[in-house]
């Protein structure tokens, strides 16, 4: 079988959260120590984050250190992991441009996902082209890297999809010479679209309903204590709804029969207390307790380890460059073999001068 390589990442447009965390983050750390692959690339995607931010420079700028301060906490080992800025490797847009011939208008419209942002931004008839055309810039992405493998949350699906498409029409016209990558979803379901506290759909940067993983212990309190649940259980008495219920969510996507024996001994498990739930009798303010205890204990060790590197800003900005610069070397590769198929290596095709020299000759 072919050798396996992972690309996958973030925009910087905050700090991570939770939803991050259990959505990919985790499942990334795993996948780096498992030793499977050949490469791991993760990308902080500022020229992407630019997209929809062009007015805000200085947000994407101070986030991709928080980016990478939250990847190093949570465990990505820049021995094994190669993290990289988007925006400093030039071969990524080029192969956008080329790109870009091969994707209609009307099937980036018809992405899913490219739908549901646009109309969280409020952005209508006013679409920044470049925001419009994300889709196709992450194609490159992970082309770039011959990418096998993208683990991404499931609202990126239809992202992969797209990708899948210009592979597929690429090889076809030009020859055999993109790598069609597979999505890898987390096996948990309940890790595929963490929602947000306030119970919307998703945990997302731009609308600010996250638990942050640099958050304090005060701040995740704060959180869980004011979090979304059933709003028809109002008195403890009361029966309770489990599906939809925000803290039921998250204690899907974070506790462990563990947590229940040194936190809530009164259940064996998550379903022994979403049974005491649904019956009536369980009042919210219990189960965020527990919730509450699960996500401090998960998210310690993780904020301390965040602090440590927080004392060595110029270590993080060293391993950023030197990711970035691996990588680069990477991309260039692929745009050359690009070109050349492309028939757009007119310097480098020795045959091509010397077969145009000739039909003068002849003339
Ligand atoms: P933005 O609002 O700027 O788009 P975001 O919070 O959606 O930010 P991204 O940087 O777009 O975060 O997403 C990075 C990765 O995290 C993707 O793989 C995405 O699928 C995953 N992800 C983001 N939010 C969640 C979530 N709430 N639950 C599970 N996975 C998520
Ligand atoms: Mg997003």
């Amino acid at each position: 079988m072919a050798e396996k390589i992972i690309l996958t990442g973030d925009r910087p447009t905050g700090r991570l959260h939770i939803g991050h965390y259990v959505g990919s983050l985790r499942c990334r750390v795993d996948l780096q120590n498992s030793g499977e692959f050949k490469d791991i690339f993760v990308m902080i995607a500022d020229a992407q984050a630019l997209t929809d931010n062009a007015e805000n420079p200085e947000k994407v700028r101070q986030n991709i250190v928080e980016v990478a301060l939250d990847y190093l906490a949570c465990g990505l080992d820049p021995e094994k992991t190669h993290i990289l800025i988007q925006s400093q490797i030039p071969e990524l847009t080029e192969l956008t441009f080329y790109y870009m011939n091969l994707v209609t208008v009307s099937r980036v419209q018809r992405n899913p996902t490219v739908k549901a942002e646009i109309q969280m931004r409020n952005f209508e008839a006013s679409i920044p082209v470049g925001f419009f055309t994300y889709p196709i810039s992450q194609a490159s992405d992970i082309t770039a890297f011959k990418a096998t493998t993208v683990p991404v949350g499931e609202d990126q699906e239809p992202m992969i999809e797209q990708t899948r498409e210009i592979v597929r029409k690429f090889n076809s016209v030009y020859g055999e010479t993109l790598v069609e990558p597979e999505i890898m979803l987390s096996d948990d379901k309940s890790c595929l679209r963490l929602p947000g506290t306030d119970g919307q759909a998703k945990m997302s940067k731009s609308i600010g309903n996250c638990i942050y993983l640099a958050d304090e212990e005060d701040a995740i309190k704060k959180s869980v204590m004011s979090m979304f649940t059933d709003p028809d259980h109002l008195r403890v008495e009361d029966p309770g709804k489990v599906e939809g219920n925000t803290v039921f969510q998250y204690l899907d996507a974070f506790s462990n029969d563990d947590f229940f024996t040194e936190y809530c001994p009164d259940y064996k498990n998550l379903d022994e207390m979403k049974d005491h739930y649904r019956r009536g009798g369980l009042g919210d303010v219990k189960v965020k307790k527990f919730l509450n205890n699960v996500l401090q204990e998960t998210l310690r060790p993780i904020r301390e380890r965040r602090h440590e590197f927080e004392r060595d800003i110029p270590y993080v900005y060293e391993v950023l460059k030197k990711g970035t610069e691996f990588s680069r070397e990477v991309a260039a590769r692929t745009l050359h073999e690009v070109k050349e198929a492309m028939k757009i290596n007119y310097f480098d095709d020795a045959a091509l001068i010397h077969e145009q020299a000739e039909r003068y000759k002849n003339a």
